[in-house]
């Protein structure tokens, strides 16, 4: 039988049956497919064409290369609340100089 742990407060969600909430987080490079930069323009349009098109497919591949960076969590339906409401951490981050918990 598979065992499963909420990650972040470490309540057994197997024997708790508690549900259990899946999240899942990447972290990729961000690009625009279509952006055209003036260097495009300069040239015949159709070769102009051809060169972002190649252009994006080593985006692209560069993308794939990077990708994934990917993270997966098991969540109690508490910590599942918390995280939705900051996902980012940016409280808990804020709060660091003065927790006292
Ligand atoms: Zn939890």
């Amino acid at each position: 039988m598979v065992h499963f742990t909420c990650d972040l407060c470490g309540k057994d969600l197997t024997s708790s049956g508690e549900r259990r909430y899946v999240v899942k987080i990447e972290a990729f490079p961000g690009f625009d497919p279509t952006e055209i930069k003036e260097d495009d323009l300069d040239d015949d349009p159709m070769e102009a064409v051809a060169q972002i098109l190649k252009r994006d497919e080593t985006l692209v591949s560069e993308f794939e290369a990077e990708a994934p960076k990917g993270f997966r969590f098991d969540l109690c339906p508490s910590c599942r609340e918390k995280f939705l409401r900051d996902p980012l951490g940016r409280d808990a981050v804020r709060s660091f100089d003065f927790s006292k918990n």
